[in-house]
């Protein structure tokens, strides 16, 4: 039965007991009532008639007008209480009896009274005794019915009164036992099973596993079991989605190479990942439910305080921390996201360290290993720098501004064009251009700075991204003014000669074409002359290599003192030398130089060995215009020469055009 109709019927039969309860009070009530009025009529009915009989006493002894008028309002007072009395059960003869008398006593009153007061004879007096025996006699009936009447009224409102009290402790009875049931069901049916499910309810709060009620009655409570256990097993399927759904973000942040944790309002951690065991070298277990402060320390603490004060503010954070373990230290890049729950309220934050140490180890190492570059880039003896696409100096070494003055400071960022001057700019002009579109750039430039002036060996590497695409260019520049120089010296060597300080035979190589060149543009006449001393060897032979040498230098200025200061003198070889005469108005002036040479060697040499007489031959080729090359040109002249040698020596000799 539903406790719903249990209720109903219990209020249906609460209603129809007290509905019964009250109409069976008010009916023992209404009797009760009756019976006493019926009680207090029928003492009033038995006083009047005792104070009838009395003044029937009275009017038989006084006969007069007063007692007489007694007698009729006594009577009338009786007929008046008989006339609203009620016939009831027992009492009904005695009422009917009174009602009887009522109505003859005045019949009988009237006899009596019309008897002669004062008889005078036997017969008046035995009729007046007669009249008023008969009077007395029902007046004394009437007093004994009264009598009755009432003794059987008082017992009929006993009775009410009994029956009055019975029903209200019958009516109480039956409340309370009602209620007693209701109790009992109410117990038994609802406050016990409700019980259940409060147990039940708290247990499941608790989060423990409860069995199922299983229950197949029909009632309200068998509804609300099967709704329980349909909730209950909603809530176990849910609890296993979100255990799932946490082996599932416990999974993947366990194997995230980040740490992540959550803090509740009062900075208490709830959760860690794998990564926190790793980091902090502690179970995460223990670390549930410590504050923030006592897992990092007062100095990690002060450091967090401001993020986590903004966080649980709502606005996310970004900074960088680090954690201290067996004296190493890890960086992290942490980051704090507020939890808001679906009201908007921050029930905590989430934290999320990114490890950045070894970032941070390489940045070291770059720091490291850039300084070191630099310090080598600074102390080599080489201008670098390094230029983008747009010709901006990014890089310049210490050598750089020590060459240019230009600081890296005040001039990175700034064009080449913008930092150089500008005739310097365009010595390089086309060579950055070159560079910036991809080509390996090397030139030679001489180059002023600071007042002072440099041969520049430049090299311009472009910088080539892997896509391809060139980013700038490596500038290095070395000073090469010394190289220069020896270089310069080098090449004034190999086109000296060491013992006269004459150009030797590969200057006169080098200078013979250049010579012929400008001949031919000049159309004008050159002389080549070319000597051989005559009988060296004898010289050397007799006084000595080192004698040898003396003569070769004093001949060597001699025919340096005879000529132009533009004409060419050369040693070629050994004894052999050449002089070259430009723009010659004709060969004869060839002739005039060679007989002047020739005189000049004919003066003795003063040497170690003493006064020598030295002669040399001469063969003279001239050059007409634009015919010969100073190949053949010397040809002619070593033929000429011979010629000169095969005379006799001592003399010139002119080729044969
Ligand atoms: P000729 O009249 O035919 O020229 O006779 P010559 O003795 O001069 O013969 P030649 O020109 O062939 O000889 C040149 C000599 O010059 C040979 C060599 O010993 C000598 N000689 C070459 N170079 C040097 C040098 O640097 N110093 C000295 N002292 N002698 C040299
Ligand atoms: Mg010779």
């Amino acid at each position: 039965m539903k406790i719903r109709s249990l209720f109903i019927a219990a209020g249906v039969a609460a209603v129809l007991v007290g509905v019964s309860a009250i109409a069976a009070m008010w009916m023992a009530t209404a009797a009760e009532d009756a019976a006493e009025a019926q009680q207090q009529r029928a003492q009033q009915v038995a006083r009047d008639v005792a104070g009838l009989v009395g003044v029937t006493y009275v009017f038989q002894r006084e006969r007069d007008e007063l007692s007489t008028s007694e007698w009729k309002r006594w009577l009338a007072n009786i007929v008046r209480d008989l006339e609203g009395a009620s016939s009831l059960g027992e009492s009904a003869a005695e009422l009917e009896l009174l009602n009887d008398a009522a109505a003859r006593l005045p019949v009988l009153f009237e006899r009596a009274l019309q008897t002669a007061a004062v008889p005078v004879s036997d017969f008046e007096r035995r009729r007046r005794d007669q009249a008023f025996e008969l009077l007395l006699g029902d007046t004394q009936a009437m007093a004994d019915a009264a009598f009755r009447w009432s003794r059987n009224a008082g017992d009929a409102r006993s009775l009410a009164e009994d029956v009055h009290e019975r029903i209200t402790m019958a009516s109480i009875a039956c409340f309370s036992l009602l209620l007693a049931v209701l109790a009992v069901v109410g117990v038994r049916r609802v406050l016990r099973p409700l019980a259940r499910l409060t147990e039940v309810t708290e247990a499941l709060e608790r989060g423990e596993q409860v069995p199922l009620f299983g229950s197949t009655a029909q009632d309200e409570l068998g509804t609300l079991k099967r709704r329980f256990d349909a909730m209950t097993i909603a809530l176990r399927r849910r609890t296993d989605e979100l255990r799932e759904a946490e082996q599932r973000m416990r999974k993947i942040t366990d194997n995230i190479p980040v740490v992540v944790s959550h803090f509740d309002r009062n900075v208490r951690a709830d959760f860690g990942n794998l990564a926190v065991e790793r980091v902090l070298r502690r179970p995460v277990s223990e670390l549930m439910g410590l504050s923030f402060r006592e897992i990092r320390g007062d100095a990690m603490w002060e450091i967090a305080k401001p993020h986590i004060d903004a966080v649980l503010q709502g606005q996310p954070q970004e900074f960088e921390s680090f954690v201290t373990r067996d004296g190493e230290t890890l960086y992290f890049v942490q980051r704090y996201v507020p939890d808001v729950d679906a009201d908007g309220e921050v029930q905590g934050f989430y934290s999320v360290s990114f490890d950045i140490t070894e970032r941070r180890q390489a940045e070291a190492l770059l720091a490291e290993s850039e300084k070191r570059l630099r310090d080598i880039a600074d102390n080599l003896p080489v201008m670098i720098s390094y230029i983008d696409k747009d010709q901006r100096l990014l890089f310049l070494n210490e050598t750089f501004t020590k060459w240019t003055g230009l600081d890296h400071r005040s001039t990175v960022g700034k064009t080449v064009a913008e930092a150089i001057p500008a005739p310097l700019y365009e010595q390089r002009r086309e060579a950055l251009a070159r560079a910036l579109a991809g080509e390996r750039v090397e030139f030679d430039l001489e180059s002023t700075s600071l007042g002072v002036n440099r041969f520049l060996h430049n090299l311009y590497l472009p910088d080539i991204a892997p896509d391809g695409s060139i980013r700038g260019l490596y500038a290095l520049s070395t000073d090469v003014t010394e190289h220069r120089r020896l270089e310069r010296q080098l090449a004034e060597l190999a086109r000296t000669d060491a013992l006269t300080g004459l150009p030797n035979r590969y200057s006169f190589d080098e200078q013979l074409t250049a010579i012929i060149k400008r001949a031919q543009r000049a159309q004008t006449l050159t002389a080549l002359l070319f000597l051989d001393i005559d009988r060296f060897k004898l010289i050397n032979d007799s006084h000595g290599h080192g004698v040898g040498d003396e003569v070769l230098r004093d001949f060597a200025r001699r025919l340096l003192a005879l000529v132009r200061g533009t004409d060419f003198v050369g040693r070629l070889a050994g004894d052999e030398f050449v002089v070259v005469l430009e723009a010659l108005g004709a060969p004869v002036e060839a002739e005039i130089v060679a007989g002047k040479i020739i005189d000049a060697i004919n003066r003795p040499f003063a040497t170690s060995a003493g006064e020598l007489s030295v002669g040399t031959s001469i063969g003279i080729a001239i050059h007409p215009g634009d015919e010969l090359d100073g190949e053949a040109l010397l040809g002619r002249a070593d033929q000429a020469l011979y010629l000169a040698k095969d005379a006799g020596r001592n003399q010139y000799r002119l080729h044969a055009p």
